[in-house]
């Protein structure tokens, strides 16, 4: 685990390494996304120390730094890391929800870490386009795997 400070508080971004049981789902939805994507527990200066799993993503041509020991990640190795919650996206034209890694706004690195993602834009479903499914994530989850 590595720590990263923000504005806004402090994240623990969870490599492969067992992580806290409130990251545990999330580890597991996050696991088929590959390395990019990793369980971390956000807490918020605000909000009475918060806490809150979320993804902390990197961009896809970038190294993702190692998460193992180590200090805090550094300005480079955070450059363009945004954190995101999975979400219910529900297609507007035809219906269909899936779960995706959605960035939280204030939590991104703003416009430009933006551009550095290649969101999935558009319903896979019925091929509908962002504007008109609003369907936007930095990846969608496959379906859950039923059981335990
Ligand atoms: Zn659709």
């Amino acid at each position: 685990m590595r720590r990263f400070e923000a504005p806004w508080g402090t994240a623990e971004v969870y490599a492969a390494e067992p992580v806290p049981p409130e990251l545990r789902t999330l580890a597991r939805d996050l696991a088929p996304l590959g390395p990019r994507f990793r369980p971390a527990l956000l807490r918020f200066r605000i909000g009475e120390g918060r806490r809150a799993p979320y993804a902390a993503v990197w961009p896809p041509d970038r190294p993702v730094p190692r998460l193992t020991g180590g200090g805090p990640l550094t300005a480079g190795e955070a450059r363009d890391l945004v954190f995101a919650e999975v979400q219910r996206l529900t297609c507007r034209v035809c219906g269909t929800t899936v779960r995706g890694v959605y960035p939280g706004g204030a939590l991104g690195g703003g416009d430009r870490a933006a551009s550095a993602h290649r969101p999935v834009d558009g319903c896979a479903a019925c091929g509908s386009s962002f504007a008109a499914s609003r369907v936007q994530a930095l990846a969608v989850l496959p379906p859950a795997a039923s059981g335990p």
